[in-house]
Formats: structure tokens, C-alpha cells, sequence
């Protein structure tokens, strides 16, 4: 059983010390317990905040600990009621090829899924973050003006696909030009605009000629001080994450903006809401299964998916997830 343990805490980019591959027994499931087999491997950019020790929602992966993520797997012995041999299952299995676990979380899939992968992307975890930071928080109205950053990923992807199948005028904030295309000639945004490009605010002002109803941010820094001027008066904004800021080690140069921030707020009557998924959206799972199943079934939410083969991979498609090298849902098969 090869396995992925943090080796050290990163201080800014996670590098090449980060994680260390260590080669161990295979574990013998005890009373209660199953034996999976990890197919799939989830990349996520939260894998970075468990990295650290700083504050945060969840408790840090200690040093030497298994590197924690969502997989996909194959059962290949069970003690546990609801699962058998041979069963495909979505858990929190880790950086390694194999895992125990006593099935609490554990989504049992059956026997022949199609594209049991995707329970890792756009009907898992980001694809039911999209859907409920968009239905639930941002409660969106026929007509109104959506962006969302990081719109080729797969937690932006979804949002905005969401927002067209509801009625809305979708504006994607994507990184290049073959990211921006993508977006709206195959997910169908109405607009895309590239942030690293020149004249990024003004473009973004030209698409949305009606101000901006819904932001949900995904992302923060320079296309948040963008977006923000945009805002409409009664304004959502699903916050839910700041993909830029992750890999910081220090607040940015510049004056303090935040009184003038707040008093924006204030004054246009904005609502402003973190969310972590799990934590405030879990019981909807069904719900949310049930509805994006559906809608990928009959081609109305599209899904792009990039495979890297080789759990020895791992580190580096992580490092490059964080500086936008993904495209697509970033997805690890461990096995051939
Ligand atoms: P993505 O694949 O969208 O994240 C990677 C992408 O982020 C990159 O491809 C890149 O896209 C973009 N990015 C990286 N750095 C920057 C930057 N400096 N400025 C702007 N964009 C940048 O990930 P997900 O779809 O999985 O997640 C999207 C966001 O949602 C993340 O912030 C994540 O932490 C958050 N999240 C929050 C959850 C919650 O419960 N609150 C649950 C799941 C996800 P590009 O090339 O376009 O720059």
C-alpha cells in the first residue's frame, strides 16, 4: 500500500517536501470495518487549508498523517451492513491506494456506475457546493445577472449552467483565452471574460450592462476589486472560496479598504454568506443527487473531467491545481 503522509507544513506554494510517499502493509480490516480499493483520487484546492495548522473549519492533517481526500472505490471486502464485495463506493479514502473504513459517509454507488469517477466533480461535493450556494443562498430570480469566478472549474462550471437552466444571464470570470471559449461555447455561458487579459474591469463592465445580481466567489484578490464596484443594490454573494489567497503568506500592499467595503455593504443592502458544503448543505445530498443526475442524464450540465494517471503524480497536479493548470475537474486514477 503506497501512501501520500504530509511531510512538512507549506509556508506560501506547497513544493516537492510537501508530501512524502511512504510504502506500508496493506490494512486487514477489523469487526465492523471494509477493505477499498481507491480508483480515483480527488484534487481539490481545500486540500491546501488542511496543509496548514492555521484556524479554519476543519482540524489540520497532522505531520506524518495520510493526506486526506474524497476517492472513489472498489470494495474488496466488507464487514460493514450495505456493502459488499465488488461494490462501488464514494468515501473520504486518502492519498493511497488502499483505505479502511467503517462506511460512516460512505455513498455506495452499486456494482456498475457509469462514470463512477464523477461522483468526485459535478455529482459530488463541488457539483452539490454549486447548487446550493447558488439555489440556496443566492435564491436567484428569472432575468437577473449571475457571475461566478473560476468558471471552468467545477464548482464554477456547474454554478453557472445552473443559472442558465434557471433563467438567468450568466457571465463567467475564467484564466485564458481556451478556458473563456470553453465556457461559453460548450457550457453555454451567455459571456466569459479573461481575467489575466488587459482591460480585465472594463470588459467585465461591458458584459453585464445591467450590474451584477449574483457574485459567487470563488476565487477573491484582483477579480473580487473588480466584481465589487459592479454589485447591484439587494446583491447576493455566495462566498465560497478564495482560491487566490491560498497559497498567501501576507496581506496584500495598499490601503485598508475595509470600512469602505462595509459601508458598500450597508448601503446597498447586500448579503454577504460564507458556507462550508457539508456543514450547512449536507442533508440536501438527495436532493441535489436526484436533480443533477437528471440534468447530466439529458446533456443540460456538461462536465469536463481531466484524469492523471498515477498516484505518484499526485503532488504535482495538486501544485499545478492551485496556479489554474487544471482544466476541468483534476481527478487522479491510481490503478490501471
Ligand atoms: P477549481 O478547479 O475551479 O480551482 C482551480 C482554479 O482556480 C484554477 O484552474 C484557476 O482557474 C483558479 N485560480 C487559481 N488561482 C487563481 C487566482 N489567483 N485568481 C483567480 N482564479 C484563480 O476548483 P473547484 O471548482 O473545486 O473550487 C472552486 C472554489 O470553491 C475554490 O475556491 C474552492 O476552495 C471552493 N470550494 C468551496 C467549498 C465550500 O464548501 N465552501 C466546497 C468546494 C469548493 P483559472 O485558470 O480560470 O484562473
Amino acid at each position: 500500500n503506497r501512501k501520500f503522509v504530509l511531510a512538512e507544513r507549506p509556508k506560501g506554494e506547497p513544493d516537492e517536501n510537501t508530501l512524502r510517499l511512504e510504502t506500508v502493509d496493506l490494512p486487514t480490516p477489523g469487526k465492523g470495518q471494509m477493505l477499498l480499493r481507491n480508483e480515483y483520487l480527488s484534487l481539490d484546492p481545500y486540500m491546501r487549508g488542511r496543509m496548514s495548522d492555521a484556524p479554519s473549519y476543519a482540524a489540520p492533517v497532522e505531520i506524518g498523517e495520510v493526506m486526506i481526500g474524497g476517492t472513489v472505490a472498489q470494495v474488496l471486502s466488507s464487514d460493514v451492513t450495505g456493502f459488499e464485495k465488488d461494490d462501488w463506493v464514494v468515501a473520504f479514502g486518502g492519498w493511497q491506494d488502499y483505505a479502511l473504513s467503517d462506511g460512516k459517509g460512505v455513498i455506495n454507488m452499486g456494482k456498475s456506475p457509469e462514470n463512477p469517477s464523477w461522483a468526485l466533480g459535478v455529482l459530488g461535493m463541488p457539483g452539490l457546493t454549486a447548487w446550493a450556494g447558488l439555489t440556496q443562498i443566492a435564491q436567484p430570480k428569472k432575468g437577473e445577472t449571475l457571475v461566478v469566478a473560476g468558471a471552468s472549474g467545477p464548482v464554477g462550471a456547474t454554478v453557472g449552467q445552473i443559472g442558465k437552466i434557471l433563467g438567468l444571464r450568466v457571465v463567467g470570470i475564467a484564466g485564458g483565452a481556451e478556458k473563456c471559449a470553453h465556457v461559453v461555447d460548450t457550457l453555454g455561458f451567455d459571456a466569459c471574460i479573461d481575467y489575466k487579459a488587459e482591460g480585465f474591469p472594463d470588459a467585465l463592465k461591458a458584459a453585464v450592462p445591467d450590474g451584477i445580481d449574483i457574485y459567487f466567489e470563488n476565487v477573491g484578490g484582483a477579480v473580487f476589486d473588480a466584481v465589487f464596484p459592479l454589485l447591484n443594490t439587494l446583491a447576493r454573494i455566495p462566498v465560497c472560496g478564495l482560491i487566490s489567497q491560498y497559497n498567501a503568506t501576507s496581506l496584500p500592499d495598499g490601503p485598508d479598504r475595509l470600512n469602505q467595503l462595509l459601508g458598500t455593504i450597508l448601503r446597498k443592502r447586500m448579503t454577504v454568506r460564507g458556507f462550508i458544503v457539508f456543514d450547512d448543505f449536507g442533508p440536501y445530498y438527495p436532493e441535489f443527487a436526484k436533480q443533477m443526475g437528471d440534468w447530466v442524464k439529458s446533456g443540460k450540465i456538461k462536465y469536463r473531467e481531466e484524469v492523471i494517471t498515477g498516484l505518484e503524480q499526485a503532488p504535482a497536479a495538486f501544485i499545478g491545481l492551485l496556479k489554474g493548470e487544471a482544466f476541468g475537474k483534476r481527478v487522479v486514477k491510481l490503478s490501471d
